[in-house]
């Protein structure tokens, strides 16, 4: 990714606005208008009546395990649907030595243990990661590489003990960069990474490698800065006066908080919390996956903000509707009920968990469909621009209003190839155009490998 450092875009659509040049200087926008003159060296592209974006920014990403997850195997629902599927999958896994297995789902084969995997693979070290991110599986080579004695192979949110004892993935950084010059071909230009366990030398590791996105990090009490992600999990929750003091601590830091919530039991708990302790700007619940009416009015006065997935109804609906009582499926994954309820709201995709495509949560956001075409929480529905301004708030207050196009702003862009009234009908990245951070091109699909213009 070459520096351009000089670039003039002309006649793009920004704000509905037809006709306009937009001119970027050191990584920020210098100027918006009409027939701007070129300068000399500066670059030109031409948008050629293209609706030009802000940079999307996925406020709930897990970017080192997206990485991981492009080098493993998929195994679970629709990839994987029954125990001969996921035998052959494993089967099928690429190189030697350890297996990463991922987004396994009990309807595969059960709740796994070690047996059950020793059963389909024996000879290599095998993990299976269940697809709530909660648990992973090993088999029996695994058990004993791992030193877990007579285990039955689960591992319930041991994520970091695990890493430690793991060997590092042989080409790391190079994974983390194909996966960030994905990203960008979705007009991608800034992530949140909300993994509890991010360290310091993670940080370290996003800022070193240059990536194609702004990559701001939460992370537990083990990281001195960034706000606190707390997870929440229904089986163990802590006591009220340890989220409370937490919360507390953190907000003593200069910490905002963001607690993980995917059950009305879990979000009911933080909100109590929250009210308890007061809030600071940039507090905020992960997923809120089910709300009712009545845990919504929870809400009132605390100025927290929601950040959501619609993703998840698009993905997983029918496995919800499946398992979950048809009048909580109304409960689901909202977005027009928390902006009813003046809740702030601002979307990820949980990739790897959801799908890493933003354009495919704002269809989802919109359509409010499962796979099989059952919609879900029609009430919930938003327009097109809405759903856009998921992606496009800032990184600290994704529910806050969108950036701008417009003199002194970071020139953090996405492009796309027509005007958004014509683009607001699809919401699919096939119509990005080019992508760039700070002025420079990280992707631009005339010439498809994402390098410079
Ligand atoms: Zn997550």
């Amino acid at each position: 990714m070459a520096a351009a450092e000089r670039l003039l875009i002309v006649n793009a659509e920004v704000d509905g606005a037809a006709g306009l040049d937009v001119r970027c200087r050191r990584g920020l926008i210098a100027e918006v208008g009409p027939a701007l003159a070129p300068a000399a060296g500066e670059t030109t592209l031409d948008a050629s009546g293209g609706a030009l974006l802000p940079g999307l920014h996925d406020h709930h990403i897990h970017l080192a395990a997206l990485a991981a997850a492009d080098r493993s195997v998929r195994c679970g629902p629709p990839d994987v649907r029954n125990r001969d599927e996921l035998a052959l999958a494993l089967a099928s896994a690429p190189g030697e030595g350890w297996i990463r297995a991922i987004g396994y789902h009990e309807s595969v084969a059960g709740m796994l243990e070690r047996g059950t995997i020793d059963a389909l693979q024996r000879h290599r070290p095998v993990r299976i990661q269940h697809r709530s991110g909660k648990m992973w599986f090993v088999n029996s080579k695994a058990v004993e590489l791992l030193g877990l004695g007579d285990s039955d192979g689960r591992l319930f949110r041991r994520d970091r003990w695990l890493r430690e004892r793991l060997p590092a993935m042989a080409d790391w950084d190079a994974a983390l960069q194909d996966t960030s010059r994905q990203l960008a071909r979705y007009g991608v230009t800034g992530v949140t990474e909300t993994t509890p366990s991010n360290q310091a030398q993670d940080v370290e590791r996003y800022r070193r490698l240059d990536l194609c996105q702004r990559v701001v990090a939460m992370g537990d009490e083990t990281l001195e800065a960034g706000t606190l992600k707390v997870m929440l999990d229904d089986a163990a929750l802590p006591t009220f006066e340890q989220l409370l003091g937490r919360i507390l601590a953190a907000h003593e830091r200069a910490r905002p908080v963001a607690v993980h919530c995917v059950t009305r039991t879990e979000l009911v708990f933080a909100l109590s919390a929250f009210r308890a302790a007061g809030t600071v700007p940039g507090d905020r619940i992960e997923h809120a996956s089910i709300a009712d009416d009545a845990t919504l009015r929870l809400f009132r006065n605390t100025h927290l903000t929601v950040v959501t997935q619609p993703n998840f109804i698009a993905e997983r609906g029918d496995q919800y509707l499946a398992d979950v009582a048809r009048a909580e499926c109304e409960n689901l994954y909202r977005c027009q009920g928390f902006l009813d309820a003046d809740v702030p709201l601002g979307g990820g995709t949980d990739a790897p968990f959801g799908d890493a495509d933003p354009w495919a949560a704002m269809r989802a956001a919109v359509a409010r469909r499962s796979a099989s075409g059952i919609v879900i929480g029609a009430g919930e529905a938003l327009t097109p621009e809405r759903a856009l301004a998921l992606f496009t708030t800032p990184p600290g207050n994704p529910g806050g209003a969108p950036r701008r196009i417009q003199a002194g702003a970071e020139a953090d862009l996405c492009l796309l190839d027509r005007p958004w009234r014509q683009a607001r009908l699809a919401l699919t990245a096939a119509h990005v155009r080019a992508t760039l951070l700070g002025g420079r091109t990280t992707y631009n699909r005339a010439n498809r490998t994402g390098a410079t213009t």
